[in-house]
């Protein structure tokens, strides 16, 4: 698998992973603060992960598809460029290399090694002539990525509580606390690492963000809990 596939999952499992804690803790914790008991935990809990995870992955899917859908109608134009004027589309290719200093008989190398084959000429002009490099993913699998990395990352804060089910424990709510907290943390971090920025401050920033989600849905939990 090439570099930039990998991290085009890589950056899908962590969207998904992100999105499913968070939504699944703000549900564990609406329900803790409206006081009910950790079996309705579970049940609102995995039917988030299912529909929530399932409903992600199908709009990742369906990004991924009108991405793939657009830079093949735009290969497709370029294609046509190249059959009624081949000329002008090798002159593009040149003034590319130019630019970036080749000269002489190293550019003519260049240039007709380029123009020799149609798929490299193509992909140069995609990315000289609309600003687009072909991403190489595949929308299911990046749909996959989201979806399981919803479901398995998200079902870290229901796992107390279902640990509950057949040894009861006290601090569920708790456990799913500090459980979750690290997740931001990791997920956080790995976020960090992958749009390169401060993996310390991408961690915190993850950290807080979910910290306020889970506080509103616990909020409101706690307002509503006598309807309950
Ligand atoms: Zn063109």
């Amino acid at each position: 698998m090439d570099k930039e596939k990998l991290k085009s999952y890589v950056a899908d499992f962590v969207y998904g992973a992100t999105d499913g804690t968070v939504t699944t803790f703000a549900v564990v914790s609406g329900v803790a603060g409206a006081g009910l008991s950790p079996s309705i935990v579970i049940i609102l809990g995995l039917a988030n992960l299912f529909a929530d995870g399932f409903s992600m992955g199908i709009s990742s899917y369906l990004a991924g598809k009108s991405r793939r859908e657009y830079y093949e109608r735009l290969k497709g134009i370029e294609a046509q460029h190249i059959k009624k004027n081949p000329y002008h589309e090798r002159a593009l290719i040149r003034e590319m290399f130019w630019k970036r200093g080749f000269r002489g008989s190293l550019l003519d190398k260049i240039v007709s090694k380029i123009t020799g084959k149609k798929e490299n000429w193509i992909d140069m002009l995609m990315s000289k002539e609309h600003g687009v490099i072909d991403e190489s993913s595949s929308p299911l699998q990046d749909a996959v990525a989201t979806f399981s990395a919803f479901v398995t990352i998200g079902s870290i804060s229901l796992l107390p509580f279902i640990y509950a089910l057949f040894r009861p424990i006290e601090h569920a709510f708790l456990l799913s606390t500090i459980f979750t907290g690290l997740t931001f943390l990791l997920v956080g971090a790995a976020k960090g690492m992958i749009v390169k920025r401060n993996v310390m401050l991408s961690a915190l920033e993850m950290f807080f963000i979910g910290g306020i989600a889970a506080a509103l849905s616990y909020g409101v939990g706690f307002a509503l809990q006598g309807l309950a």
